[in-house]
């Protein structure tokens, strides 16, 4: 008799749906029987300035070493990061993409008896790692786009191992002052660990910000995860780490894989971290292009969720279906956030001038198209 292997998977895992990411250029390149060269992929918060010089010059060097095991504890990376943010190495977890340091603390400090709170909206990672291990996740509803921290502090029961919390959070793009955050950290016991996702931080300018980095010494359940697929423009490479206290980086250290980064992703993401001209530049177009968006959206009429990440979530309506569809034809990948419960909503991410400028053009036709031009 034939074994229904559905039915052997836990519990958690039937009732998981992968993860959605953004349509890749060559798949639609293939749909539309179009050159790859003339789309525009605005769909997954890829920094558009491509990688960084020295980062592509490490990598290619770190090709003479493929034959051998990468440098498992990541010694020169941790060293660059120890430096630059001030940490000590035995602080830092570097992980294949933050996304798997996410998982690894989830699967270190969950289990199936436990919660996990994370708030409508954010990071759909979340509630995929909680769901893998068994673990009983909470959403706490948002406010006005944004977690609810206060809500959230109040979601905390016995039960509860870990909170999730993204600042700047995607898809929404909303954001928490320090004193919200450090609000909030004072309120959660110290037995529950909050995860502060801070993958779109280096985009952040001005002191009323939170740098996580900063309240570890105050706040031994922190963890602060970072990445160098946003800003530092390395996101095929996969390397994120956490920042924690050494006690919470030996216990994720048990449960990573030994060599989760490889040596060409060690290598070029060290490199990166002294290319501040790269960073620079990378905030600047982020800064210019988050204005150029938001007037476009003003011009055509739509209303949209200010943003102080790398993307913009705007409201198209109804048919927000019906447009993506019409981009697509146009070339112009963006992202649908229906799984995320905001069905009217398209995240779109910053592009160059002139890929925010094409965009702009292509949803004016759009909205056109579906009866919603204004
Ligand atoms: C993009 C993103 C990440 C980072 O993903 P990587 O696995 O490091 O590429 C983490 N958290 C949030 C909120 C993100 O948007």
């Amino acid at each position: 008799m034939a074994v229904d292997y559905q039915s052997l998977a836990v519990r958690g895992v039937q009732a998981l749906s992968p993860y959605q990411p953004g349509k890749p250029i060559e798949e639609l390149a293939r749909e539309l029987g179009l050159e790859p060269s003339g789309i525009i992929k605005l769909a997954s918060n890829e920094n558009p300035l491509g990688p960084s010089e020295k980062a592509l010059s490490a990598a290619r060097n770190a090709l003479s070493e493929l034959c051998l095991y990468p440098d498992g504890n990541g010694f020169d990376l941790k060293r660059a990061l120890s430096e630059r943010y001030g940490v000590n190495p035995d602080q830092i977890t570097l992980g294949n993409g933050s996304n798997d340091v996410l998982e690894v603390i989830a699967r270190c400090f969950a289990d199936s008896d436990a919660e996990v709170i994370y708030s409508q909206y954010a990071f759909a990672v979340y509630p995929l790692v909680t769901q893998a291990i068994g673990a009983r996740g909470v959403s706490v509803p948002a406010r006005d786009w944004g977690h609810d921290l206060e809500a959230m502090a109040n979601a905390v029961t016995d039960r509860t191992r870990l909170v999730f919390v993204a600042n700047p959070n995607n898809p929404t793009g909303t954001v928490h002052t320090a004193d919200a955050i450090e609000a909030f950290l004072e309120r959660i016991p110290e037995r529950v660990l909050v995860v502060l996702d801070e993958a779109y931080c280096e985009y952040l300018t001005g002191d009323e910000y939170p740098d996580g980095v900063r309240l570890l010494s105050r706040f031994p359940n922190l963890i602060v995860c970072r990445t160098f697929s946003k800003a530092w423009g390395l996101a095929a490479l996969r390397v994120g780490y956490s920042l924690s206290s050494p006690e919470i980086a030996d216990i994720l250290n048990r449960v990573r894989q030994p060599f989760n980064v490889d040596t060409v992703a060690l290598s070029a993401a060290t490199a990166v971290l002294s290319d501040e001209d790269y960073l620079v530049r990378s905030r600047e177009v982020n800064a210019a292009g988050l204005i150029q968006l938001a007037d476009g959206f003003d011009r055509l009429g739509l209303s949209y969720i200010p943003s102080v990440g790398n993307f913009i979530a705007v409201d198209v309506g109804e048919k927000a279906g019906a447009v993506y569809q019409s981009l697509l034809s146009q070339g112009v990948i963006v992202r649908p956030i229906g799984g995320y419960g905001m069905p009217g909503h398209l995240r779109v991410s910053v592009g160059l001038p002139e890929e925010n400028a094409r965009f702009l053009e292509a949803l004016s036709t759009s909205l056109n198209e579906s009866g919603q031009g204004v």
